[in-house]
């Protein structure tokens, strides 16, 4: 399978935000945009102005590298987007919010979406009782999600019984049973990113 492998805190330093890529290090000081808030490269603190298409580009990659997808999947949830009634920009986003890599983040079980989509294709998850380890798989309102009954005594399920976790409001886990569920579709407002999507869509649609 495809991958980036571009080095996470380079892509953070590259977009100019943090985009989260390393779990607990993401809000640690060792963080590189809390040390070193410019852009990679030697040339990093001179780099031009970013004209029109420039900008558009530039809140793509966001988006990708922040959710961890490529070109060619970013797309396609583009064109699903399209298909829809209503904002396109806001359907792209929640269609990635929605993504089950993404969930597990949300709920809190991954410290990363990165850690996440390892637990999904590990089989570690499941989706109304049934084993999902397709991390790009869509959830929908009323979705049960769960870690799989014979992985729940590994270590790094271990904490989540004590851990207090705070989520989005559309999404709810208990720590104890090891168990969620999605009370809502996610809408624009409960997505914390910080990015002009319509730029994207502008792009998009040339
Ligand atoms: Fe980005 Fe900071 Fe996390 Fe590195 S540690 S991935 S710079 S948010």
């Amino acid at each position: 399978m495809a991958r980036n492998l571009e080095p996470s805190c380079r892509q953070c330093r590259k977009e100019g935000m943090k985009l989260f890529l390393k779990g607990e290090r993401c809000v640690s000081p060792k963080c590189a945009m809390e040390k070193r808030p410019v852009p990679p490269g030697q040339h990093g603190l001179l780099r031009r102005k970013e004209k029109e298409y420039g900008l558009q580009l530039r809140e793509k990659q966001k988006v990708k590298r922040a959710y961890g997808v490529l070109e060619r999947q970013f797309h396609k949830i583009y064109e699903e987007a399209l298909r829809l009634k209503g904002v396109t920009g806001d359907h792209l986003l929640s269609l990635l919010e929605r993504r089950l890599d993404n969930v597990v983040y949300r709920m809190g079980i991954a410290s990363s979406r990165k850690e996440a989509r390892q637990m999904v294709s590990h089989r570690h998850i499941t989706v109304n009782g049934k084993s999902v380890n397709i991390a790009s798989y869509t959830v929908k309102k009323g979705d049960v999600i769960a870690i799989k009954e014979n992985k729940r005594e590994l270590e790094m399920f271990k904490e989540l019984k004590k851990q207090k976790m705070v989520m989005p409001k559309w999404l709810e886990f208990n720590g104890e049973k090891l168990k969620g569920q999605i009370l809502e579709l996610p809408q624009r407002d409960d997505i914390d990113l910080n990015i002009q999507e319509n730029l994207i869509i502008e792009l998009y649609s040339k």
